[in-house]
């Protein structure tokens, strides 16, 4: 891969996602330009600050669906709060069974994470290690939900800002247990086999090339995907193969926690505070050992900067007018200690 951009569209493969990408650079705006025309600044900068209808605030806990766990655990003065959904997609009290032909009980798991006690403070916000408490909870969250023989997979993600999704503004994410594999994450297993019967290799362990590397932790690495879907998309990966989130252990959790903040503020600054999603793509829970070698878990964050249009939905390619080698080239340098 050469560094100098080329001036003509490309098409790229994602090994990951089978998906095919192309390129094709903006005619009238540089990479270093892109900008969220709809960024969420808080709507009060002091963290203090509870609005008098939000139930994630601390002390409104009873206008929440049940708790689940806090961390620290029984205590008011609580950092994190793992709740059921009030407005669950699916019912974690229904018996799972056959409805007819194609269609089951929608019984799943829909809890929300929220993050912090105050209204005014987003994730990156945090410190380096209650980033990594979030994370923490996270994986506390999906241990318990794997004991679950009910469930197949589970999609921790986060929605932030109104065109991202989020119909909340206090920080907060959510997890999914589903009975079932859904078919993205199938289509991944398939794509990732086809690629480790090609060549031997792991898509995920791969894919650090220096060119589109923006920051490392030290167990961590975060880049711009060789063939990102979406502009200034980035992964973050763990460098050695794991196949689970959940088993990431506590030291891990930090150091991912601290690449986390960084790249959320990077791109908060470089990108006006954009909307954005993150999902963590982890493995089902009950592949089986000859898939391991290229089940890789990694967290995906997606700054929503376009709208998906008629050719995306039509075609499923995506075009993409920031080359990912340009991207991250712009993260990388993002000063954050600059206003
Ligand atoms: P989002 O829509 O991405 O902002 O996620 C917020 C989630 O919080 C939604 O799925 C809501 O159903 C859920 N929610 C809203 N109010 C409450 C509440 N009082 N207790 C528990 N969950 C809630
Ligand atoms: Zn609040
Ligand atoms: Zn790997």
């Amino acid at each position: 891969m050469s560094s100098a951009p080329p001036r003509f569209p490309e098409i790229r493969r994602d090994v990951v996602f089978n998906r095919s990408v192309i390129f094709s650079p903006a005619r009238s705006r540089r990479p270093s330009d892109f900008k969220s025309h709809s960024p969420n600044k808080s709507p009060n900068p002091n963290p203090n600050y509870s609005t008098p209808s939000c139930p994630f605030c601390r002390g409104r806990e009873h206008e929440c669906a049940p708790e689940i766990f806090r961390i620290p655990h029984e205590t008011d003065q609580w950092k994190i709060r793992v709740i059921e959904n009030l407005y669950p997609a699916l019912r974690r009290e229904l018996e799972p069974s056959v409805l007819g032909e194609g269609a089951v009980i929608g019984f799943g798991i829909h809890d929300v994470v929220i993050e912090t006690p105050f209204h005014g403070v987003h994730l990156p916000d945090l410190s380096q290690a209650e980033v990594g408490e979030v994370v923490v909870s996270y994986r506390e969250r999906v241990c318990q939900l794997a004991k679950n023989g009910l469930l197949e997979y589970v999609q921790v993600f986060k929605n932030y800002g109104a065109s991202a999704g989020a119909s909340m503004t206090h920080s907060h994410s959510q997890i999914i247990g589903l009975p079932f594999v859904p078919p993205t994450v199938s289509a991944r297993f398939d794509s990732l086999k086809e690629h480790f019967d090609k060549s031997g290799k792991c898509g995920l362990c791969e894919a650090h090339s220096e060119d589109i590397l923006i920051n490392e932790s030290n167990h961590f690495s975060a880049i711009v995907p060789f063939a990102a879907s979406f502009p200034f998309e980035v992964w973050i990966i763990p460098r050695d193969h794991a196949s689970y989130f959940h088993d990431l252990d506590e030291k891990k959790a930090i150091d991912f926690g601290g690449l986390l903040k960084l790249i959320l503020s990077k791109l908060s600054k470089q990108l006006n505070d954009p909307p954005y999603n993150f999902m963590i793509h982890s493995s089902p829970f009950h592949l089986s050992p000859p898939h391991l070698p290229y089940a890789h878990w990694f967290m995906q964050i997606v700054p929503q900067l376009n709208v998906i249009g008629g050719f995306e939905i039509g075609s499923g390619c995506y075009i993409n007018p920031v080359f990912p080698e340009d991207a991250a080239k712009v993260l990388r340098e993002v000063n954050l200690t600059t206003s």
